[in-house]
């Protein structure tokens, strides 16, 4: 008789889930998810770790999730605490011979696995328990680089495995599970229910959590909608729904396999038709690739004022410096009130659902580092606070490399201002974020500094001597 404990970090699927498949062989199953201690604990940034938005959304995926388990025959077993400890404890309460767990990057989710297998080690006989982990959510099993290579560039990443790998395929939807452990599962923690329910939550919300809702933004924004055949044009755009996949919230808990994006995309192709853009949609989740085995390869460095510098950037201050005119420009940043549409309009989108574009998110961040010279670190925290689509390879990765101390460090200044005619020239974007602007004429609302009406609602601009 064979017990075995699957502890998901991620990984909230039924399709394509590796760790579910190799666990189908065991005689007896928990299926276990953890809330860490640290998701609940206050920051030294001075705002909690996770916003309600990333509660709901994560209450929605483990309880559809739940429901699927449930049709199984099987049950979700939900858990607060060091979530090292809450596994071990399990280990040795249900005499469990197999645990399996994802290999995700992260220092902290390195550490979470080192500490499990010295509590294994400490309570159990020496080869009582046997820790079978499995691939995370991402295309390649294993890289043709050898560890002395990292870091690298996006480009010489890209160069060594677009021609030479081809992704994972997906492994069969499991339609099967060994009978639980546990027939009764306590009530799901108190915290959980309590942070995802906020009253400040907008209704109904933007993305809904759980594999079904996933699944079914695949299917709507390739084979229903062919939204897809213009991704290369309309990625830029800040205000539809099509303008981009909108996978990310589900690829960031693991409702959604990417493997199984890759597939689809790949099926769409062969079906349909192959074109620019639909190379561009994989092209982009090669960047998701390359920022987890960017990480895997640095460890702790992404997290660094330095990043992976030597050196700091000249004139960026550092979080603990601010001053108070600094740290009220932070704030300003943080609450869509800076004076700047472009900026402010991203920034209340991001506060009011949890989401901003790939376009919104670039120039937010090269304002803050490179118009404030405010530290890197402090917005990609905030984003860590509210994005539905956290990724702490893909936050941090991308925060490192647009403040220039990731692999790439040639200076990326974006003109907010250029960028925002560029990008949204009737300003229907910035429109919809900053009303208080509708009254002003098309041209000035991306500058309302600089135009002849006041708009007494709208904040003035915090920038004192423009580059733009
Ligand atoms: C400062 C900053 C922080 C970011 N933080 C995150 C984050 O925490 N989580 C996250 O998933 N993405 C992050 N991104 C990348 C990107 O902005 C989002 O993946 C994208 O906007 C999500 O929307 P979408 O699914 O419609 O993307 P699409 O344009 O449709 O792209 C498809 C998928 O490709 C991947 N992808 C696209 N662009 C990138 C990129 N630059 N880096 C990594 N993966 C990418 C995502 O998985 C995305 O879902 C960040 C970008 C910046 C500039």
């Amino acid at each position: 008789m064979t017990n075995g404990l699957v502890w998901l970090r991620g990984e909230l699927r039924l399709h394509d889930n590796p760790l579910l498949q190799a666990a189908a062989a065991c005689d007896r199953l928990l299926l276990v998810y953890v809330i860490e201690d640290s998701q609940l604990a206050p920051t030294d940034w001075g705002w909690p770790r996770r916003h309600a938005h990333r509660w709901r959304f994560l209450a929605q995926s483990l309880q559809a999730l739940a429901e699927q388990l449930e049709a199984l025959g099987q049950r979700l077993l939900v858990l607060c605490g060091d979530s090292a400890r809450q596994i071990a404890t399990l280990v040795a309460a249900h005499d469990i011979d197999q645990v399996f767990v994802n290999d995700a990057p992260g220092s902290e989710e390195a550490g979470q696995l080192q500490r499990l297998l010295k509590l294994l080690d400490q309570t159990l006989p020496a080869g009582g328990s046997k820790l079978i982990t499995s691939l995370d959510n991402r295309l390649y099993p294993q890289l043709p680089i050898a560890a002395e290579r990292w870091p690298m560039s996006f480009s010489a990443f890209r160069r060594k495995v677009e021609k030479r790998l081809q992704p994972q395929s997906p492994c069969a939807v499991i339609t099967r599970l060994p009978p639980p452990l546990l027939e009764d599962v306590p009530v799901w923690p108190q915290a959980l229910m309590q942070q995802s329910q906020s009253e400040s939550l907008s209704s109904p919300p933007r993305f809904c959590g759980g594999e079904q809702a996933g699944l079914q933004r695949l299917q709507h924004y390739l084979h229903q909608g062919q939204c897809i055949l213009n991704y290369k044009q309309t990625r830029n755009g800040m205000l539809h729904n099509d303008d981009s996949s909108k996978l990310s919230p589900w690829l960031a808990d693991g409702s959604l396999s990417v493997r199984h994006v890759w597939a689809e995309i790949e099926r769409f192709e062969a079906d349909v038709s192959a074109n620019e853009s639909t190379y561009w949609l994989k092209f982009e989740l090669l960047w998701r690739e390359y920022f987890r085995w960017l990480l895997q390869h640095t460890g702790n460095a992404l997290f660094r004022f330095v990043g992976l510098r030597d050196q700091p950037i000249h004139g960026l201050r550092a979080f603990d410096r601010f001053d108070q005119r600094q740290h009220e420009q932070f704030a300003a940043w943080t609450q869509g009130a800076t004076g700047i549409p472009m900026i402010d309009a991203n920034m209340r989108e991001l506060q009011a659902t949890g989401y901003m574009s790939n376009r919104g998110r670039q120039n937010v961040a090269s304002f803050l580092v490179k118009d404030l010279q405010l530290d890197w670190r402090a917005g990609a925290a905030w984003f860590e606070h509210l994005l539905l689509d956290y990724d702490v390879a893909s936050n941090w990765g991308n925060w490192a490399y647009q403040a220039g101390v990731g692999t790439d460090t040639r200076a990326r200044w974006f003109n907010v201002v250029e960028q925002s005619r560029r990008y949204d020239p009737k300003t229907e974007y910035i429109s919809h974020w900053c009303p208080e602007l509708a009254e002003l004429p098309i041209a000035d609302r991306f500058a309302p500094w600089a135009a002849s009406t006041a708009v007494p609602d709208y904040p003035a601009s915090i920038m004192l001597d423009p580059r733009w």
